[in-house]
């Protein structure tokens, strides 16, 4: 099928790009027949057939296999984002560091970073797999596409699974490069008049 062989192809991509390590993360794209999502316990990295499991649009497992433990996360951004048609949630390494020392990703220091996201908030921490994580997550994401998780990771949405790695591609170089500037003794912000251009320039183009 499709759809399983491009979660296959991301996790990989993933995986070769550090954008996740280990057996955590999770990748789901939403069918007509339901959500594929990765099953509990695998590496994104080195995804075969048999670990993506189908389930129905409340969580339901439609086989015999354990979905992803955060899977009432995907379920619940699916219901409350039309729109949505693939998910990607892992712990990259500059992501993830924004994430536990609480620091939203705003600094105006990108032209490009301000037209992709504006900016990447930081949702505050919950237990994993909990319904307090999927609150949380759930409500930051309702105006934005790249969301950090406190202490924990992040998590990217889009209209196709392409998309969605893009976006944590481009978040995570966003922490990069945002990270190198405080070595360098911090970068120099671009003006309100330069910002106000920029999502001015964005909001045509929608
Ligand atoms: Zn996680």
């Amino acid at each position: 099928m499709e759809n399983i062989q491009d979660i296959i192809n991301i996790g990989k991509t993933l995986y070769n790009k550090d954008l996740t390590i280990g057996t955590s993360g999770n990748i789901s794209v939403k069918t007509r027949d339901g959500i594929l999502i990765t099953a509990s316990g695998t590496s994104l990295g080195n995804l075969k057939e048999d670990d993506i499991v189908l389930i129905d649009f409340d969580g339901n497992e439609l086989e015999n296999k354990k979905a992803s433990s955060e899977k009432m996360l995907h379920v619940e951004i699916y219901k409350q984002r039309n729109e949505v048609k693939a998910i990607i949630h892992t712990h990259p390494q500059y992501l993830t560091t924004f994430a536990c020392c609480h620091k939203t990703l705003d600094e105006p220091i990108m032209s490009e970073n301000i037209l992709y996201f504006e900016d990447i908030p930081l949702a505050p921490y919950a237990m994993p797999s909990s319904n307090q994580l999927v609150e949380n997550t759930v409500k930051y994401l309702q105006n934005r596409d790249v969301v950090l998780m406190a202490n924990h990771g992040a998590i990217a949405v889009a209209e196709s699974l392409k998309q969605a790695y893009l976006k944590m591609e481009t978040a995570e170089y966003y922490a990069k490069v945002t990270l190198n500037t405080k070595i360098l003794g911090g970068a120099k912000y671009l003006s309100q008049n330069d910002i106000h251009e920029l999502i001015k320039l964005k909001k045509s183009k929608l």
